[in-house]
């Protein structure tokens, strides 16, 4: 196996009229799009192909944060089918925890170890249990992760280079798994 010819979703989480977390000026939804512009051009660099569930500011339409990420959900299921892996971006609150998540209790085959080669990449940190939409109700049957990449008062998540940094791991452990 390897990474060449396989469907990553990248989600950049957020976005349009729901920024995530915000510090001052600084919103969740512009760091987790310019990570996934750079996570995507690098996965297409290794002979990937990515499926983006935006490119823009934009929402998908709800009228709360619950309903638009259930949007995106349905988005996801309506759009993108038989795809290998599903990552999904996100920045955590101030006292937030960093690092990856799986689904608990019936998380999708894979999911565990993908986000294991995330967490080794991080700098051999843990990985975590939750519960999120986009990777319960996403329908494939793929590894899914949902990435915490630092908190969003870490000034340093605005830097391009950190966020070349942070897209190289996650690419280094989407190649690792696919190995
Ligand atoms: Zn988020």
């Amino acid at each position: 196996m390897s990474i060449r010819n396989k469907y990553i979703v990248v989600d950049a989480g957020h976005g349009g009229s729901y920024p995530g977390t915000t510090s001052g000026g600084r919103q969740e939804k512009d760091i987790t799009l310019d990570v996934h512009t750079k996570v995507r051009n690098k996965l297409k660099g290794e002979g990937a192909f990515v499926y983006s569930t935006r490119f823009g500011d934009d929402d998908f339409g709800g009228s709360d944060d619950a309903e638009d990420i259930n949007n995106r959900v349905d988005y996801v299921n309506a759009n993108f089918s038989n795809y290998d892996a599903l990552i999904s971006l996100h920045l955590n609150t101030y006292r937030g925890i960093v690092g990856p998540f799986t689904q608990s209790s019936y998380g999708t085959a894979g999911s565990q170890a993908l986000a294991n080669d995330i967490a080794v990449e991080m700098g051999h940190i843990p990985t975590h249990d939750g519960n999120f939409a986009i990777l319960r109700d996403t329908d494939e049957d793929c590894p899914k992760v949902l990435l915490e990449m630092a908190r969003i008062t870490q000034g340093q998540v605005e830097n391009s280079s950190w966020q070349d940094e942070m897209s190289d791991e996650i690419v280094n452990a989407l190649k690792n798994y696919f190995i």
